[in-house]
């Protein structure tokens, strides 16, 4: 009932010739994906419009990883998500916690950005995910349904249809250990049950929760089985198309 999804978040990583070449290969393997599960690729800005090009004709969406929180103007070394949507992507990522860790992204500017990406037809790929001190002092239901409230509970449902989440533990991202499958499962259903208290059971089932951090072939499978966890958002395996493809396939 609700759209599965691997997306692949390649970061400040490769150069505009490697990305192409990593979409070409994606592209070649993507007959191998099971029906019923989407791929997307989130390069950086600059290889957008090449990515793009390799990426025409086949069912896998491009991503930006971040989007102004401005439409246009002076705003120097900011892309708009007008701008996201004339080179082709049809999502943007918001919140990734490298972005709130580095540089500044707080609630108040994924509203902005959020409400933008909408006015410009991008899909929005909205993450959230807790800190390990915070994981260790048991916080991390209130982290999460904080992130969520202060950005999603001013959405429409019709809106709340363009938001795939990413539950990302920040611990896990890019340090190779991975949330258990319950832990994961356990915040993938209490996602779910904060956006069912707020939006309806209708507008909570069918939204996707998408799991990040570390996750590889080797533990795609097991994440992936979980009732509430739709898939996921792939940083460093991203990187390799036949990784990629393997966690597409779990
Ligand atoms: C990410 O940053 O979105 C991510 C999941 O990274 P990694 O897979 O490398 O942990």
């Amino acid at each position: 009932m609700r759209k599965k999804i691997v997306a692949g978040n390649w970061k400040m990583n490769t150069t505009v010739t490697e990305g192409v070449e990593l979409a070409k290969s994606i592209v070649a393997k993507v007959n191998e994906i099971p029906v019923g599960v989407s791929l997307v690729v989130a390069p950086p800005f600059t290889h957008l419009t090449s990515v793009a090009e390799v990426l025409k004709g086949s069912p896998v969406a491009l991503s930006a990883q971040n989007c102004a929180d401005q439409p246009k103007g002076a705003y120097t070394g900011e892309v708009s998500a007008e701008m996201l949507k004339d080179a082709g992507c049809s999502y943007t990522i918001l919140g990734h916690s490298e972005r709130r860790e580095y540089y500044g992204e707080t609630s108040e500017k994924l509203v902005k950005k959020m409400a933008l990406a909408f006015e410009n037809g991008l899909k929005v790929i909205f993450c959230v995910g807790e800190k390990l001190a915070e994981r260790q002092e048991g916080q991390h239901f209130d982290v999460v349904s904080a992130q969520i409230s202060e950005v999603l509970f001013g959405l429409t449902p019709a809106q709340m249809a363009k938001v795939v989440i990413a539950y990302e533990p920040v611990w896990a991202i890019g340090t190779g250990v991975t949330a258990t499958s319950e832990q994961a499962q356990e915040i993938h259903a209490f996602i779910r049950k904060t956006l069912a208290a707020h939006f309806g059971e209708d507008v909570a089932a069918k939204t996707t929760i998408l799991y990040g951090g570390s996750c590889k072939p080797s533990n795609a499978q097991e994440l992936f089985a979980c009732p509430d966890i739709d898939g996921g958002l792939i940083g460093g395996a991203s990187l390799k198309a036949d990784d990629f493809i393997a966690i597409a396939k779990s």
